[in-house]
C-alpha cells in the first residue's frame, strides 16, 4: 500500500469525511471491516487520466477501510495494465517493475 498516503488531503476534509461518511463506503464482501483508515476518490482520477491533486472539498472523496482500499487499487491497477496493453501492445518494464497506481500509468 503506497497510494493514499502521501495524497494531498487537508486533515479538516479528513474530518469532515469521517463524520459525513462514518463507516467505510466500498464495503467489500468478507475483506471491509467498516472502518475509516483511508480516502479515496470515488470517481477515479485514474479512470479520468489525472493525475493526483491536492482535495480541496470533502465531496470528492469518500472514507475506506484499508482492506477495501487496497482491493479496489487493485482492481483498478489490473484494469489500468489491461488498458495500457489493449492501448500500447505491451507495457514498459519501468511500469512493470514500479507497480504505480493505474493514475500513473
Ligand atoms: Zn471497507
Amino acid at each position: 500500500m503506497t497510494w493514499g498516503q502521501g495524497s494531498n488531503i487537508p486533515s479538516r476534509i479528513k474530518d469532515q469525511v469521517r463524520r459525513r461518511d462514518k463507516t467505510c463506503r466500498l464495503q467489500y464482501p468478507g475483506i471491509c471491516t467498516g472502518r475509516i483508515d483511508e480516502f479515496d476518490h470515488p470517481d477515479g482520477l485514474a479512470a479520468q487520466g489525472q493525475q493526483r491533486t491536492t482535495v480541496r472539498n470533502a465531496s470528492e472523496v469518500q472514507g475506506v477501510c484499508e482492506p477495501c482500499h487496497d482491493h479496489k487499487t487493485e482492481l483498478q491497477r489490473q484494469a489500468g495494465i489491461a488498458n495500457a496493453i489493449a492501448t500500447r501492445g505491451s507495457l514498459s518494464k519501468r511500469y512493470r517493475d514500479h507497480e504505480p497506481h493505474p493514475g500513473d500509468l
